[in-house]
């Protein structure tokens, strides 16, 4: 627990041992471990589904190997991005509006004559995987540039209610035990439900639950500070009830978390969209804003519209693919196979479909928009496969698709 007189802190303090984050980190480390060989779990069964299917005859048997090269396009943009500090990287984009990545994570922080507004606080960062005994919290990182010194932290803005984003959320209000927390109402009702179970886990550090917003908001609302602006906006589920667009008018900064991945194909599933055509209609509703970056929350790489446009051609041409696999009759062959266990073998066709889809749309000859998207997108050669199960899947059954 950081005592909350001594923020603003000096540059002298960064980079203080913290011993219990070593722990911490390593719990950190073993459960983020564990959720990728539960993925690389997954992937692997979706692979190996042929076998209940005559041999050459499934969709997943041909299914286009996984490399994870990473394309040049998934590179960190800026090029200059200095990890100096060998695990976080502050950059002003301009007029006082300062990113903050560790290369998966990202947020920004505003800074005001007035003091300064955080969005999000995310447990990761500060966390230095090569040396985990000088990690730092997400406090000391704010304050290792001088433009925030002498400055406190007067609101916190939650972009969404998951704990990977806002996990450091109570360090920021013991440190600022004033600090004004902002969220949507439907942000605060779902932190309202936790149990506490989880602490630990998903927070990594060994934070406490993030603290209930002290204000509340439904549809718009603008946060000023000093000399500076921010609107946030609910425009529905575009990854779960309560996410939010933050958008810094004077910056031309965008931030809409966990939605669009500029660079890359998104995280699996849609990045765990819970409305699939909100999800995608969202992209729409990024291209409304007059923006020139986008921060999307993770990744070191921030964005432009360019990378928004690039990645719904991405998605249209795996919603055309997923269409596509769905009617082809060669994906029902299961059921002529397994005859009396129906949600298995509907199981298995869903795979069938997924691959299908995927193999059309990694392949430049066969996906409508013609793009090699494994030499575009970051991890599309993995991550394809869950977005055509997930899109397909709300294509045959959601009744708002
Ligand atoms: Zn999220």
């Amino acid at each position: 627990m950081t005592n909350p007189r001594s923020y603003p802190r000096s540059n002298l303090e960064i980079g203080t041992p913290l011993v219990n984050k070593r722990f911490t980190f390593f719990a950190f480390l073993f459960s983020s471990i564990v959720l990728m060989s539960l993925y690389a779990a997954q992937v692997h069964a979706y692979q190996t589904n042929h076998g209940f299917l005559p041999p050459g005859t499934s969709a997943c048997e041909a299914h286009v190997p996984v490399t994870l090269n990473v394309p040049d396009n998934a590179l960190p943009v800026p090029a200059s991005a200095d990890y100096s500090h060998g695990f976080y990287h502050i950059e002003e984009i301009n007029n006082g509006l300062f990113y903050i990545t560790d290369g998966v994570y990202q947020t920004m922080i505003l800074v005001s004559h007035d003091g300064i507004i955080l969005v999000d606080a995310p447990p990761s960062i500060g966390i230095n995987n090569a040396d985990p005994a000088s990690s730092i919290t997400l406090v000391d990182v704010i304050y290792s540039i001088e433009q925030t010194q002498g400055k406190p932290i007067k609101k916190l803005i939650y972009s969404h209610s998951h704990i990977d984003h806002i996990g450091a959320a109570s360090i920021v209000r013991d440190a600022f035990p004033e600090v004004e927390i902002i969220a949507h109402k439907k942000t605060n009702e779902l932190i309202k439900k936790g149990s506490g179970e989880v602490e630990g886990i998903l927070q990594g550090i060994g934070t406490n639950p993030p603290p209930l917003a002290t204000e509340v908001f439904a549809k718009n609302k603008k946060v000023k500070l000093g000399n500076q602006v921010l609107k946030l906006s609910y425009k529905g589920p575009t990854h779960l009830d309560g996410n939010i667009f933050i958008y810094a008018p004077k910056q031309k900064v965008l931030l809409l978390i966990d939605v669009v991945f500029p660079g890359w194909s998104p995280f699996n599933n849609l990045a765990l969209a819970t409305s699939v055509h909100e999800y995608l209609e969202s992209y729409d509703e990024v291209l409304s804003y007059n923006f020139d970056t986008f921060i999307g929350g993770h990744v070191s790489r921030l964005g432009t519209p360019a990378d928004i446009t690039e990645g719904k051609l991405y998605l249209q041409d795996i919603k055309s693919n997923a269409l596509s696999a769905l009617k082809n009759p060669a994906n029902f062959a299961i059921f002529g196979v397994v005859q009396n266990n129906p949600l298995g073998a509907f199981n298995i066709y869903l795979n069938e479909m997924a691959c299908d889809c995927a193999n059309k749309t990694l392949n430049a000859n066969t996906t409508p928009s013609g793009i090699d998207w494994r030499s575009r997108l970051g991890s599309a050669d993995i991550n394809t496969l869950t977005h055509c199960w997930t899109i397909g899947e709300a294509m045959r059954i959601d009744a708002d698709f």
